[in-house]
């Protein structure tokens, strides 16, 4: 079956479904060992690698996702900058 690539939007036979947003993709827009298409992988948590972050850590500038990070003031400070920052 061919379909088309909802990233590049050329058409490929080879259809990957990203198990993050569900877009149809050609092989080279998509990550086989994360199951995830690759505007998810820019997009993913950079301390748990599993789900899609909503901000960057404002002390070390990481992608992280709501479960790895706590709300400070207007920003987010990740998890492991919590543990090393404080006493
Ligand atoms: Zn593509
Ligand atoms: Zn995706
Ligand atoms: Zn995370
Ligand atoms: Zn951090």
């Amino acid at each position: 079956m061919i379909s088309r690539c909802e990233i590049c939007d050329s058409f490929t036979k080879d259809v990957y479904i990203c198990k993050l947003c569900g877009r149809k993709v050609c092989k080279e827009h998509y990550d086989e060992t994360k199951s995830i298409c690759l505007v998810c992988a820019v997009t993913l948590c950079q301390l748990c690698g599993k789900r899609l972050a909503r901000g960057n850590c404002a002390v070390c500038g990481k992608l992280v996702c709501s479960a790895c990070s706590i709300k400070v003031g207007a920003g987010l400070v990740c998890k492991r900058c919590l543990q090393t920052g404080q006493k």
